[in-house]
């Protein structure tokens, strides 16, 4: 099995990661650390042990991580993003809240001793802006080099970005982390808009939910439902993007995915602050660290989200 550590800002889309780890037969998900985003920190940490006890993983560590961004001050939430996951993050589904504390310590360090324990045998798997993951770069380099991969869903390569038409939510979120990240030696990948938004859910999926009648598929339901109605009202399609159960479902089957290896810059500056691109001066450059996936088998990624769901919310 698969050793997975997720980094999430839970958000709908990062439940639905966080959920579909669970359920997946390859991996094996040892711990979740969070960080500001879709939410704020406080909020998106309450939203992460609220899921683990409504589907009963009550042991499995979550570590709170960063609360703002590394170029501000404080985190102020957009807009566009309640609308998008709702006041509380999780589409205003009511859930009942867990009696548990998230472990005393820090997500960097819990990120950084997890590397240097188990190297090559651990991804980590990124689905929010990247500042946890830039301190703990900073703070021991050396120990993050040595895991296997580091998945992140951001950024948009070929494809305009989704809060300026540069840049991707996650990447612009904290700039500075990214370029920090994108512009290392780590070795990553990157599971973008390029792909995320070819992966579509729709109705016809989450009715197999609201069929299992549990109470946990009717929330999960519910909080997609959230999910589909705004993706209607701001970008007039049926369905919701996959983005964060994508980056989980590449790191678990990476023959889903086709990449491109590739140097990639971060640019800070507007009006294109967040934008990711390819590294004009290393285009000669034989091994690059970093792979952008570019495509994806929608069809089977959609077999293996589902069958993981099933196993988790059909109990
Ligand atoms: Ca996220």
């Amino acid at each position: 099995m698969q050793k997975v550590i997720l980094d999430v800002d839970t958000g709908i889309d990062d439940a639905l990661a966080i959920l579909y780890t669970i359920g997946e037969e390859h991996a094996d998900l040892i711990g979740i650390t969070t960080t500001y985003g879709n939410i704020g920190l406080h909020q998106a940490t309450k939203n992460t042990l609220d899921l683990l006890n409504l589907v009963g993983e009550t042991d499995l560590p979550v570590f709170k991580g960063s609360i703002h961004s590394l170029s501000d001050k404080e985190y102020i939430r957009r807009e566009v993003t309640s609308r998008i996951h709702g006041e509380n993050g999780i589409g205003n589904i009511e859930i009942e809240s867990s009696t548990r504390k998230p472990e005393s310590q820090d997500a960097v360090d819990f990120l950084i001793d997890s590397a240097i324990k188990y190297g090559k045998e651990l991804k980590l798997i990124c689905v929010g802006p990247l500042t946890n993951l830039a301190y703990a770069y900073e703070k021991n380099p050396e120990a993050l080099l040595q895991v296997d991969e580091i998945v992140i869903m951001g950024g948009a390569l070929t494809v305009p970005g989704n809060v300026t038409s540069f840049a991707e939510a996650n990447i612009i979120e904290d700039a500075v982390a990214a370029k920090t990240i994108l512009e290392s030696n780590l070795p990553l990948k990157i599971v973008g808009l390029d792909v995320t938004m070819r992966t579509i859910l729709t109705q016809k999926e989450t009715e197999e939910w609201w069929k299992y009648n549990t109470n946990c598929s009717q929330a999960i339901a519910e909080m997609t439902d959230y999910y589909f109605k705004s993706y209607k009202e701001r970008l007039g399609f049926d369905g919701c993007a996959l983005h964060d159960p994508l980056a989980v479902g590449i790191a678990l089957h990476p023959e889903l995915a086709e990449t491109l290896a590739l140097n990639l810059l971060v640019n800070l500056e507007e009006p294109s602050r967040g934008h990711i691109i390819g590294d004009y001066e290393k285009l000669h450059d034989k091994n690059p660290t970093t792979e952008v996936c570019i495509q994806v088998d929608h069809e089977q990624f959609l077999a293996h989200f589902m069958q993981a769901m099933e196993n988790i919310l059909n109990i």
